[in-house]
């Protein structure tokens, strides 16, 4: 199968190179230090076809004429217009990323009036407003124990001791607690075939059977296990009535 592809190959090559020595005549043509344009304006259109030299209707693969150093043509002196940022960087016509490279700041696009914010970051106040619909658009949910956090924070309780002391010694609004159940994220099992793929050979796979059996009961182990951590899940947890009151009794007694 290689050889045959190479067999192949080394045919494209010499045939390339007959070609090429066709069009040779033609490049020595072209006296040292004219520049190819000048050739091709005073004595030869198209100094590189090969048609007209071979008498085949073929054409060369683009060959680069050859520019001096010093030639004209090499290099001129242009003016350029373009946007530069405070710092002293060039960005052609993008104005956009000149400003957002020269500034500090910016303004909310969505609500002039809200806080300026700085130009890699984001205006503080629609995120919070997108947050606080996003809470009010989760569908609430009994508590039955699993664990707790609050929105969009690090807050956790897993169990409802801690929560208790936390809401008798916080100031938190009892009626608005922002509380939401949380979903386990358990291991994921592992596939020997993904787990080695950059070792084993294309298209092939694991043969060894106690190393199969072995990944097995590995992965039995990880279907068995308990989550290895939780994150805030969609719903808003409703706490029982009886714990409120617990909790708004303790807050006026301590
Ligand atoms: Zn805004």
């Amino acid at each position: 199968m290689r050889n045959s592809k190479d067999a192949s190959r080394h045919g494209q090559r010499r045939l390339l190179n007959e070609r090429l020595r066709n069009v040779r005549p033609a490049l020595d043509q072209i006296p040292i230090g004219a520049h190819p344009y000048s050739a091709r304006k005073t004595c030869n259109p198209s100094p590189f076809k090969v048609s007209r030299y071979s008498g085949k209707d073929e054409v060369m693969p683009a060959q680069k004429p050859i520019i001096m150093y010093d030639a004209p043509e090499a290099a001129s002196l242009k003016t350029v217009t373009g946007w530069v940022s405070a710092d002293g960087r060039f960005f052609g016509s993008n104005e956009d990323l000149a400003r957002y490279s020269g500034a500090t700041h910016r303004r909310c696009e969505v609500n002039p009036e809200h806080k300026i914010y700085e130009v890699n970051s984001y205006c503080k106040e629609c995120h919070q407003a997108r947050r606080r619909a996003k809470f009010a658009a989760m569908p609430i949910k009994d508590w039955s124990g699993e664990p707790l956090v609050f929105f969009d924070s690090d807050q956790y309780f897993f169990d409802v001791d801690s929560l208790r002391d936390y809401l008798i010694e916080s100031d938190i609004d009892l009626a608005d607690l922002k509380l939401c159940i949380c979903e386990p994220n358990y291991p994921s099992q592992i596939d020997p075939a993904d787990h080695f793929c950059d070792d084993l050979p294309e298209d092939g796979e694991i043969r060894d059977d106690q190393l199969l059996a072995a990944f097995d009961l590995l992965n039995e182990m990880i279907r068995q296990s308990e989550p290895l951590s939780w994150s805030e899940g969609e719903y808003v947890a409703q706490l029982p009535q009886s714990l409120i009151d617990e909790i708004a009794a303790a807050r006026v007694t301590p």
